[in-house]
Parts: C-alpha cells; structure tokens; sequence
C-alpha cells in the first residue's frame, strides 16, 4: 500500500474505475508519466480499455471484481461518478483511492452537495430540498417561480429536471420525477455559464486552470471558450470559489466546478464533478499540462506544475452521428485538432469525440469569428447568437 505523500515510481498502476473517454485521456496522460493503467469496467473493449495496460471486466457493484482490480493496482481513481461510494470504500481497503469516497458522496446527492457548499458559504442559487407535496409548496414560496425540480441523484445532461413557470404545473412536475427527493431551484437569469477546474495535490497545493466559458445544446455540451470572455474580477473570484471548494473537501486530484454568471454579475455555483470534466478538454492543446496530467500527477503523489495557458482555444464536441458524418472535413480543416474516443457506434446524443481550436493568447474571437473558425462545425447555438447580435 502507498502511503499519500510518497509518489508512485514509474510503471506503478494507476487504477481507473469507468472505461468512458475520460478513462481513455487519463490513461493516455498516465502513459505520458511513465506509468500503466488498469480500467474497471463492464466494456470490455471500450474507449479506455482501448489504451490500457490491462483491464479487469466487471460490473461496479460485484465484490469479486471490485477485490481483484484493486489487488492488481497502486492507487484507485474514477472517471465515472456514478459507481456507488461503497464501491469504492471497498477499494479503499486495499489502496489509496483518490479523490475519497467522501467527496463522491458529497457529488452524487445535489442535496448533501448544496449542504456542503452552503456550509462553506460558496454563493447558490435559492434552493429548498422537496421531500412530499408540501414541502413541493413550501419550496415554490420559498425560491419562487420560475423554479427548476431536479432529482437529487443520477441527474446529468439537463436529465432529471423540469423547469416549472405556473404554480398550477407544480405538482404535475413533482410528479413527473423520480426517484424522489428532489431539489428546487429558483431559475437563474444567467448571462453565462462558466467552468473551472481545479486540481489539489497530496501536499495540499492548489492550480485552477483559467475559468472557461460553456454553451448547451439539446441539453448537452456543445461549445467551450477559454478564458471565459468575462471581467477579469469575475474569473478571480471564479477561481477563489474553486479554490475553497477542493480546500474544504481536501481533494486529492481533479474538480470541475460549474458556475452561472447572473446578469448582474454573481457568480453562483450550479454544481461540481470530482473528475476530468468535458468543459476541461480545451486545455489538452491550450495548456502545457493538461487537466489529466494536472489529475495523474496529484493521483499519483506527485507535484502540480502551474496551470499555465499558452493559447485561447475553442473546444467543439463531436456529438452522435450528424458530427461524425463530417469527419473528412473534420480532418482536412487545416487548424482543427480531433480527438475521437474510438466509440464503435455513434448513436444519437453519444459524445464521440471533440476538436480544439487554438488561438494566439488573447486573441479569441468574437462570435462571428467563433462560426466562421468552426468551418464545417459552425454551430446552431453560434447561428442563433450572431443574429441576435446582428439585429
Ligand atoms: P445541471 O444538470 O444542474 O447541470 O443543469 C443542466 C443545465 O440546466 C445547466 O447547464 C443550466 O443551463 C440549466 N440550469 C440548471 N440549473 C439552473 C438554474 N437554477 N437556473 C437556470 N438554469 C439552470
């Protein structure tokens, strides 16, 4: 067993519970460190197994898996959240296992998630647990309408939540959603959505890579920009936020923390992923150090280089088979840089993979540069926003 201050030595395993893309540019970033990864995961043969040293086929719920992976690694992490936290108190008995269950805990139930920020006085959106029809009311008084209900657990991609404008619509939405509880959430009039990483090594050190600016489509994640184009006061205190949050969970590798800038300017946390975050892909061609360099090294013991940016960059993901369609011209863009996940098969709403864009430091485009940079992905959201910014 390694002890937490002592880093790993070359050709350790670093252990990765999840076989999903995330997995995969870990396991690549770990590769580059000079050590091997071992995935947990029923895939057999899917983005992360794809690239590893070894892999052990198993679901994440079965003791004898779960026994054999971890005798077989040094250190445990996870690229995929909704393993059960038990799971991983499993593993733990066997390893360390970084970022610790705790957190996981914490990150799966948005109840126990606003607890915990609350308690650290990170700033959120009005919110009111919503356990039966009356406390469904209480919230409604309380946060105000328009709310959004969303379920506490298993939520991801805008799953799992309904927005509600009409106090009459309320409990036809409570009803809607399972399992409960649930959360309500007064609606934000946001002006964006930002990001930020954050890394926490083993000797407490903390780097946040810059706060990066994201754009939803069909409720998935279509667009990232970085630096957020936001006052430059707005991304420190951006980055002040994350640096709490990994502080007070006393994290050991990476977080993404998600944010809404309101109209007036606030900053209020939406919520946090203890793991690479899609929103961080842009750094894997922007940064010296990446955000799965920035992960392995504080997994593996070792110290955190700062997060440095050398260009601005746009991150487009390649979702399901109308992106994958336009792979040859995806290729021959001159200035695009692929990275696909070696899924077999694009289904509809499937991330398959993402291209970055760079630009001089500082000079990120506007949005008619945006579309006119994404060339065969110029996007709806993109379209939508230069005729608004048009008229
Ligand atoms: P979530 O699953 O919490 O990340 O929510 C998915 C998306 O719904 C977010 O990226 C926002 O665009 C939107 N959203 C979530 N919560 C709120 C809120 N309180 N106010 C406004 N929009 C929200």
């Amino acid at each position: 067993m390694t002890s937490l201050h002592s880093p790993l030595k070359p050709n350790a395993v670093i252990g990765i519970v999840g076989g999903g893309q995330l997995g995969r540019m870990s396991a690549v970033a770990a590769a580059r460190l000079g050590f091997r990864t071992h995935i947990l995961t029923p895939e057999a043969n899917g983005p992360a197994a794809q690239v590893s040293h070894a892999v052990t086929c198993g679901k994440y719920d079965d003791p004898t898996a779960l026994d054999a992976f971890a005798r077989a690694v040094d250190v445990v992490t996870f690229e995929f959240e909704n393993i059960s936290a038990d799971a991983l108190d499993r593993l733990a008995k066997h390893c360390p296992v970084h970022p610790s269950g705790h957190i996981l805990r914490i990150s799966q139930d948005r109840l126990a998630e606003k607890t915990f920020f609350a308690s650290a006085g990170i700033p959120l959106a009005p919110w009111h647990p919503v356990t039966d029809v009356k406390t469904l009311h209480e919230a409604a008084e309380k946060v105000g309408l328009p709310l959004i209900l969303k379920t506490t657990r298993n939520g991801y991609d805008g799953k799992g939540q309904r927005r509600v404008h009409h106090i009459h619509d309320l409990e036809e939405a409570f009803n809607a959603l399972a399992p409960h509880p649930l959360v309500a959430e007064g609606m934000v009039d946001f002006a964006c959505e930002i990001s930020v990483m954050v890394a926490r090594g083993a000797d407490g050190t903390v780097r946040c890579f810059d706060p990066a600016l994201n754009r939803h489509w069909n409720g998935i994640l279509d667009l990232t920009l970085a630096p957020a184009p936001i006052d430059p006061d707005i991304a420190t205190q951006a980055i002040k936020l994350a640096t709490t949050i990994a502080e007070k969970l006393e994290l050991v590798g990476i977080l993404g923390v998600e944010m809404f800038v309101d109209c007036t300017g606030n900053l209020l946390v939406n919520e946090m992923a203890p793991r690479p975050h899609n929103s961080g892909h842009w750094t894997m061609n922007a940064c010296p150090q990446d955000q799965f360099d920035m992960h392995i090294r504080a997994v593996a013991g070792l110290p955190l280089p700062h997060a440095v940016r050398h260009s601005d960059a746009i991150m487009k993901n390649l979702v399901g088979p109308e992106d994958m369609a336009l792979l040859p011209q995806i290729m021959a863009t001159q200035g695009f840089i692929p990275h696909l996940y070696g899924k077999a098969e694009a289904r509809v709403g499937r991330k398959m993979g993402h291209v970055n864009i760079l630009f001089p430091y500082g000079a990120l485009p506007g949005n008619l540069g945006i579309q006119d940079a994404l060339g065969p992905l110029a996007t709806k959201t993109a379209a939508v926003e230069d005729e608004e910014s048009a008229s």
